[in-house]
């Protein structure tokens, strides 16, 4: 009651966004409003319901599957969706942290892991601009989570292209995010074709490569790429098939985060990644035991929470 005697107006205004927010998105969802009309509205009142000042990346906890959170002041970046049916789970994380709208959305590559709750999420969510990797069409999934996936692109008010090396987005703040790769790979392991991007700020800066394996991730140390990082995304939910020595040695990170789930199928993280990074001094965090995992930086130190 201190605060609201001593900053009626500020708190006013705090709940006005808040219903003008609400009020929006269920008009939204509802298709009464348009995605443009929607983003613009949600920029109008952003000041009101985000306080971030630096950068965060959350590295959802969604079981065998992967999803990351990039929130800075000014936007928001979605790499991936999970799995099919984790709609409303990742619906929610992102609405508690005060995401409304998604500036970039990156769908690494079109298994179901990745993008098997990209549609429901598209759906809800006003996209301003989505990157697909481009992949031959004779390796093209006919599966109908793809084809439903492009069929919510093709409906959606927002723009799509293919992962461009070098491609930069200016994500405010000093913070950029740069696509680099999949680097050349043209066989039929769709894993290599992930979109592998980089995201800078000040001194630190983390490293998403999707489930690129071993082949994509020495093609793109072939390609001269700048992979050093302090956060590393671990390859293909930590797979000895990825997370190479040479690749680690490149990268050199101080972190690592592992989007696995509990007593999954496959044994990822693999004890050899495991190991390595230990050898590697990689402070590791992984989702199956860490929950979500969340790092923030200041563009020169790194903090982590990770809770379950
Ligand atoms: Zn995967």
């Amino acid at each position: 009651m201190k605060a609201f005697n001593k900053n009626p107006s500020g708190l006013l205004a705090a709940l006005f966004a808040v219903i003008i927010v609400f009020l929006g998105a269920t008009l939204y969802e509802q298709g009464i409003i348009s995605d443009e009309f929607y983003l613009k509205l949600l920029s109008a009142v952003q000041g009101n319901v985000t306080e971030t000042s630096e950068l965060e990346v959350h590295f959802i906890d969604v079981d065998q599957a992967e999803c990351i959170l990039i929130k800075t002041p000014e936007k928001t970046v979605l790499i991936d969706a999970g799995d099919i049916g984790y709609e409303r789970k990742i619906e929610n994380y992102l609405r508690t942290n005060g995401v409304f709208a998604i500036d970039l959305f990156i769908a690494t590559h079109p298994h179901a892991d990745h993008i098997g709750s990209a549609s429901g999420l598209l759906k809800k969510f006003p996209v301003s601009e989505v990157i697909i990797p481009e992949i031959p069409e004779e390796f093209l999934p006919t599966t109908s989570l793809f084809e439903e996936f492009l069929l919510t692109l093709s409906f959606k008010n927002c723009k799509v292209s293919y992962a461009e090396i070098g491609k930069t987005f200016d994500l405010g703040n000093g913070i950029s995010i740069e696509i680099l790769g999949p680097a050349g790979y043209s066989g039929d392991n769709l894993n290599n074709y992930s979109v592998i991007s980089k995201l800078t700020f000040g001194e630190t800066s983390f490293l998403f490569t999707g489930d690129a394996e071993e082949e994509a991730e020495l093609l793109l140390i072939d390609s001269g790429a700048d992979i050093s990082c302090t956060v590393l995304n671990a390859g293909h939910h930590g797979s000895s098939t990825s997370n190479c020595e040479l690749f680690l040695k490149a990268a050199s990170p101080e972190y690592a985060a592992i989007s696995c789930g509990y007593n999954n199928d496959y044994g990822h993280p693999h004890k050899e990644v495991l190991s390595a990074f230990k050898d590697f001094g990689i402070d590791y965090y992984r989702t199956d035991f860490d929950g979500s995992i969340v790092f923030y930086s200041d563009g020169k130190n790194i903090k982590v929470s990770a809770k379950k």
